[in-house]
């Protein structure tokens, strides 16, 4: 190093998630480290620095601000400029600008960092065992944060005063608790109990051991966590699987599962490359993956080949894991549907006739996050899949998607070296980061989501911050976590809307929401903000072919839509083609019953009558032909494209499944019978002139034939999947040569099914088409609302 030169000053700006999360210590050490001089600080913009000295040190420095920065920092740009040299010698941390940090972003709950585990495991520690150890780099965040700035008089850590050591720890500098909010300890923190259901305390002495001896005993537990109550049970437990199942109204989904370590994790399920760095990492979700057998109690999962699982995120989760040596089903502490319990006496109330014991505390959770869930893909199916490089390239060109990418860049570039993870449910661990978009909201919007999985999402600038999972809109509580959250997110973001974006469904209480706000609304088509959210995620504009596979969504005609094709850019769409579509018999009631999509489905497969002998028909003998006569004559019987219910059909067909009890049920257990190393598929006629029809029934034709030839179900389910992946093969292509696109966004419910996405990409992408998947919202309902907010931002760039 020619250290020799004259010295340079540079002004740096670094923007992003940047403060709260122990940058200015980071750039504090780093400068003394390479010998700089200067001075860092934070402002309404980010962090601000400037660094004096030899020109190879500060060239340095430049690249290991963004190489080295904390786990925590989400960078969206640095900015360096050269200055006037001053020659003050020393580094320092200038003060902050007291109300200059609206805008600055408080960063999502992170899982507890090496560092801080090491300590909690360390007899010689004085936070040994101690519940609630944090640091800069790890804690809670969102969850705690009652209002901005990011300060601990404002974070549910106010009532804790700091003790004179953590005071000390808390003003160093040189300390990794430096500025670190809930910083605290045994002596001056919150404190854990193990309580009864009266809320009186249990006469124990360790509240964990207690706990986990309830656990041990085959009992149910609550337990608070960091964005709610969950409910526990010995996972390897039959008997108190099935009683939490039974006090919690829960017959069939699926129930998480939370394992001590990564090897424990292996023993459950087949952990691949991709699953194990999320299972790690500080998000710390729900990893969906292959099941091994009898790893867990069947009650956990029933007939389910997945089972979700995360490694414990809380030191209370580490030390409660420890105590029991085995895994634990956490699973949201609530009653069947309604939100998860996250206030004290709420969860005493709710959870009395489930949970017999609590392991409670006194740090309240200001606002509830659930867990989030993900699945993991290693990029098997192929090329395009792994890398996302395609649109990478592309729009590194365009420039300001550079901060886009940057952005999402972060959980991407841990993972899309060999893998990709897919989001199910974007919760803890990932709310409130906002993701970057390509062009700035002309007046910021709020945009009201869906009914079903709803997040909503609050837009300004050039950042789009979309909800944690607020959950089915379809009771109070849910509309009251709906509404709060949008008043805590609009305060936490200095987000005043003056745009109100919705679904067209008007019976969503997302749209009469948004309906009754005194602003200026946006109306968006579902299917067209499900593909406008792919485009946002992708940090691209369109125009694409869409295709947009759900249960269902109200169409710009009226009728419900759900197998769409659309050439569609961010402020509009035009329908290209659909599947045909088939009544819905007796409406909602054919969708809690796929036996009844199967009797629609074969009536328009067989207009003569079906093969005789099916499975199905015989089950539901007793109300076939009113089921079927109610589809003849179209009363009760709403037309629908839905792709979700041709899926339904087909696991009826298959006798996966005549009833479901939870949103997509057939369907997963569909994807779940395929055997995947099948490639054989079976192919539906398209036809049409104007928008494009692709008969479904033709499947379902393929489908029935091989039954009554006594194919294996598992064998006809995967050619179903491998003809979904074909079908939309064939209507990209169609619509490709009709309007000249190359790109196709991947977009709506279905494309959460692996099989599906994996082979429709490749055969896509075989076919030279360029595919954009989802990678930082859910491809479900619970990524409209980022859709919506795009939308209306195109509309109002459009109209001005
Ligand atoms: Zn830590
Ligand atoms: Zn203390």
């Amino acid at each position: 190093m020619n250290s020799d030169a004259a010295p340079v000053r540079k002004a740096v700006r670094v923007t992003g998630t940047v403060q709260g999360v122990g940058f200015r210590p980071f750039v504090y050490s780093l400068a003394t480290r390479l010998g700089l001089s200067g001075f860092v600080g934070n402002d309404s913009a980010g962090v601000f620095a400037e660094v004096e000295g030899a020109p190879a040190a500060v060239a340095e420095f430049l690249v290991a601000v963004e190489r080295d920065a904390p786990p925590l920092a989400r960078i969206d740009a640095i900015v360096s400029k050269d200055i006037q040299t001053n020659e003050i010698p020393g580094f320092t941390i200038a003060p902050s600008e007291p109300g200059a940090q609206r805008t600055a972003l408080i960063s999502a709950d992170s899982a507890m960092c090496a560092d801080c585990l090491a300590e909690l495991l360390d007899p010689g520690d004085r936070r040994y065992r101690y519940p609630f150890i944090n640091c800069t780099n790890c804690g809670p965040r969102f969850t705690i944060v009652a209002d901005v700035p990011y300060d601990r008089p404002n974070t549910t850590m106010a009532g804790f005063a700091m003790c004179e050591r953590c005071a000390a720890e808390y003003h160093d500098p040189a300390d990794r608790r430096f500025h670190a909010q809930p910083v605290c300890c045994p002596a001056c923190g919150p404190r854990l109990s193990l309580r009864y259901p009266d809320g009186s305390p249990a006469e124990t002495g360790d509240p964990v051991a207690a706990a986990a001896a309830v656990l041990r005993d085959g009992r149910v537990l609550a337990v608070k966590g960091l964005g709610g109550y969950h409910l526990a049970v010995d996972a390897r437990r039959e008997d108190a699987a099935a009683a939490l199942r039974a006090r919690k109204h829960r017959e069939d989904k699926p129930f998480a599962v939370m394992a001590t370590g990564l090897a424990a994790a292996r023993q459950l399920c087949e952990v691949g490359e991709t699953a194990a760095r999320l299972l790690t990492g500080p998000r710390r979700p729900i990893v969906l993956m292959p099941r091994r057998p009898r790893a867990v109690a069947a009650a956990v999962a029933p007939g389910n080949r997945q089972l979700g699982v995360m490694l414990p995120y809380t030191p209370l989760h580490h030390l409660l894991l420890e105590a029991v040596a085995g895994p634990v089903v956490l699973t949201s502490g609530n009653v069947s549907d309604e939100p998860i319990a996250y206030r004290d006496d709420d969860a005493f109330t709710q959870l009395r006739g489930i949970a017999d014991a609590f392991l409670t505390h006194d740090r309240s959770i200001h606002i509830r996050t659930d867990d989030s869930v993900v699945r993991a893909w290693d990029g098997a199916a192929g090329s395009g899949l792994a890398d996302g490089g395609v649109a990478g390239s592309e729009l590194t060109e365009g420039g300001v998607a550079g901060s886009g990418l940057a952005e999402g860049g972060v959980a991407g570039s841990e993972l899309t070296e060999r893998g990709r993870e897919m989001l199910i449910r974007r919760s803890r661990g990932y709310v409130p980061e906002p993701v970057t978009v390509r062009h700035q909201f002309p007046r910021p919007v709020l945009a009201c989501g869906a009914e079903l999985k709803n997040t909503f999402c609050l837009a300004k600038d050039d950042r789009a911050f979309v909800s944690h999972h607020i959950g089915d809109l379809e009771n109070a509580a849910t509309l009251r976590s709906f509404t709060e959250g949008i008043e805590h997110f609009g305060r936490l973001f200095g987000i005043e809307p003056q745009v109100v974006a919705y679904d067209l469904h008007p019976e969503y209480l997302s749209t009469k929401y948004a309906l009754d706000l005194d602003l200026d609304t946006c109306g968006v088509q579902h299917h067209h903000a499900h593909i406008a959210s792919c485009l946002a995620d992708n940090g691209y504009d369109g125009p694409v072919i869409g295709v947009a596979f759900d249960g269902t969504g109200f169409g710009a005609d009226g009728t419900l839509w759900g197998g769409e094709f659309l050439i569609a850019d961010l402020a509009g769409f035009e329908r290209a083609g659909h599947l045909a579509p088939v009544p819905m018999p007796g409406g909602a009631a054919a969708i809690r019953q796929p036996w009844r999509m199967a009797a629609a489905y074969l009536r328009a497969a067989f207009p003569s009558g079906p093969p005789s002998g099916l499975d199905v028909v015989k089950r539901n003998e007793r109300n076939w032909a009113a089921v079927t006569s109610m589809a003849d004559r179209g009363v009760n019987a709403p037309l629908s494209s839905s792709a979700g219910r041709l899926f339904d059909a087909v696991a009826a067909l298959l006798s996966v499944r005549d009833t479901i009890n939870y949103e997509g049920q057939a369907a997963v257990e569909l994807e779940q019978l395929a055997d995947p190393g099948e490639t054989g598929s079976y192919r539906a006629e398209v036809t049409g002139q104007g928008p494009f029809i692709i008969e479904g029934a033709g499947l379902v034709r393929a489908v029935t034939g091989e039954l009554t030839v006594g194919a294996p179900a598992p064998l006809i389910a995967a050619r179903f999947h491998n003809g979904i992946a074909a079908l939309i093969e064939d209507g990209c292509a169609l619509a490709a040569e009709r309007h000249a696109l190359d790109t196709v966004a991947l977009s709506g419910g279905v494309f959460q099914n692996l099989l599906v996405t994996e082979r429709a990409t490749a055969r896509l992408e075989a076919r030279g088409f360029r595919v954009l998947l989802h990678s930082r919202v859910p491809c479900n309902d619970g990524g409209i609302s980022l859709g919506q907010a795009v939308v209306a931002g195109a509309r109002d760039r459009a109209a001005r």
